[in-house]
């Protein structure tokens, strides 16, 4: 093993080339270029291959992965992607888009000194390699069962969990309110994260699988929750987090204002060729525009991104704490910057300025306090710190919570947490509601996709388990 692998001490640290900023700034193409076979299996080649694993501890889905660089080291590059999908349902999407800075590849043993293994570029690699070469084949079950399972979501929890269930055989029809599946993926990021020709690949292996899709379809509108357990033996509900945090204050009602996903949204349709006539319109089109987007997570990242891609005259950030405390990843602050993206930091809106249409954020001054009862330092405005910045167009980006499920299902006995997401047994995934399980964002809360990928897998076993145990009992009832 030593030959080929333990690399780290002569071999350096080296991504995929980064595409320079000036070119990317003016189109939504993924930022990385490919690794070339050598570069990939010479990138593998540094993993110590260490006795307890941090990278794969530290993964959502313990994922094999010295196991997988190894074979990628070798240039065994079928049997690594076999190895990398037994765990992922979508190892394609979490080598561009997995925070690897806090998960893998941040607890990589080689970190301290020699920096760590590029895990996700591997990754990409090995998946990209394995869709090029026809290595990923459609679904084909041992044995077909006739019990049937309704998803509620065609986002990464609800796709993982009908990958896990067609798998064993299972009926599967996943139902999603958009015109095209993959949630997040395909209607969230962006192009220049992920591109959709990706996530629309890995579709066309699931429709030949099987796995049925009814679009445009919102359960609790066009059919529901009530029909839809009728229908089938188990229904998974993960329908993800949608309802945007707001701000108030003096003008926050002006026209120019816009939730960041409705904003990104435009444009992912619009990059995939849809008509979009509020992005015709302008209205959720930066182009020309001064733009100011408040928040500091991954959506307030892709938002400046866009905006930058979309030709807006300047794009700013405001964040009301600092740096070292925001919760998108380092990795894309640093992007933004390079992009153009000017931060300011320790800032918050007190009001927005115009008449009908906004044409400044007058913000204020923050400074980080004592930590609160989270552990977090709280922020306090500095009186007298006001300044302007103009804007005509303004984007939230301030995070999002659940739809009210109940409601929307018109099911009161579903229940929730006091966050509004839905309560599961920590075991079997099952809601309030029997035979009626969630997975994902719906869950958890916002998250991660890696970890929807893992929720989405867990209960696909769950929902296995508890329909082979009915039917042994209907069987012994006989
Ligand atoms: C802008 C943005 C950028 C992000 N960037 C990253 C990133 O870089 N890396 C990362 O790991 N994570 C990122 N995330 C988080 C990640 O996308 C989510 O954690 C993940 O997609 C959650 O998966 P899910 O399947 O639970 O929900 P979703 O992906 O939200 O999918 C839910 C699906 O359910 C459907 N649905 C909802 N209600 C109904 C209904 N009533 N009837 C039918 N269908 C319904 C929706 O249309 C949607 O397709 C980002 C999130 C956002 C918003």
């Amino acid at each position: 093993m030593a030959e080929r692998m333990l690399k780290f001490v002569t071999v350096p640290q080296a991504m995929p080339e980064k595409r320079a900023a000036e070119a990317r700034r003016h189109d939504f193409g993924e930022i990385y270029r490919d690794f070339a076979q050598a570069q990939a299996a010479s990138q593998a080649s540094r993993c110590s291959q260490c006795g307890v694993p941090f990278c794969s501890v530290h993964c959502p889905l313990s994922n094999h992965i010295p196991d997988w660089l190894k074979l990628t080291a070798e240039g065994r590059l079928e049997e690594a992607y076999e190895l990398s999908s037994a765990t992922n349902t979508f190892p394609e999407v979490c080598g561009r888009i997995c925070p690897q800075d806090r998960l893998c590849e941040g607890n990589c043993v080689i970190e301290k000194g020699f920096e760590s293994v590029t895990i996700g570029a591997v990754e990409r690699y090995i998946t990209d390699t394995a869709f090029e070469k026809g290595w990923v084949k459609p679904i084909r079950p041992r044995r077909e069962r006739d019990a049937s399972v309704g998803i509620i979501g065609a986002g990464p929890a609800g796709l993982a969990a009908a990958e896990q269930l067609r798998r064993r055989g299972y009926q599967v029809t996943v139902y999603d309110r958009h015109d095209r599946m993959g949630g997040l993926l395909i209607y969230g990021i962006p192009n220049f994260k992920l591109e959709k020709s990706v996530v629309l690949r890995r579709a066309a292996q699931f429709a030949e699988s099987g796995i049925k899709l009814e679009l445009n379809c919102a359960i609790g509108t066009d059919i529901t929750l009530q029909a839809l357990r009728q229908r089938h033996d188990a229904v998974l509900i993960a329908t993800g987090v949608y309802k945007a945090r707001d701000i108030g204050g003096p003008g926050s009602g002006l026209g120019g204002i816009v939730p960041a996903l409705d904003y990104l949204i435009a444009s992912n349709r619009e990059n995939l060729g849809d008509d979009v006539p509020d992005f015709r319109s302008g209205l959720l089109n930066a182009a020309g525009k001064d733009v100011v987007v408040i928040g500091g997570g991954d959506t307030a990242m892709d938002c400046v991104r866009t905006a930058v891609r979309q030709g807006a005259k300047s794009v700013k950030c405001l964040y009301r704490r600092d740096r070292a405390n925001m919760p998108g990843s380092m990795r894309e602050v640093k992007n933004a910057e390079e992009e153009g993206v000017e931060f300011v930091w320790l800032a918050a809106p007190e009001a927005f300025l115009g008449e009908t249409d906004v044409s400044g954020v007058r913000a204020v001054r923050m400074h980080l306090g004592l930590p609160d009862s989270s552990g977090r330092q709280a922020v306090e405005p500095i009186e007298g710190s006001s300044f302007t910045l103009k804007a005509d167009l303004v984007i939230k980006a301030l995070g999002f919570d659940p739809e009210d499920l109940p409601a929307m299902f018109e099911e009161p006995a579903l229940t929730v947490s006091r966050w509004g997401t839905l309560r599961v047994d920590h075991r079997s995934f099952e809601t309030s509601l029997p035979g009626v399980f969630a997975a994902g964002d719906i869950v958890r809360g916002a998250s991660l996709v890696v970890w929807a990928i893992r929720d989405g897998r867990d209960a696909a076993a769950q929902i296995d388990r508890t329909l082979q145990e009915k039917q042994a009992l209907a069987a012994a009832a006989d």
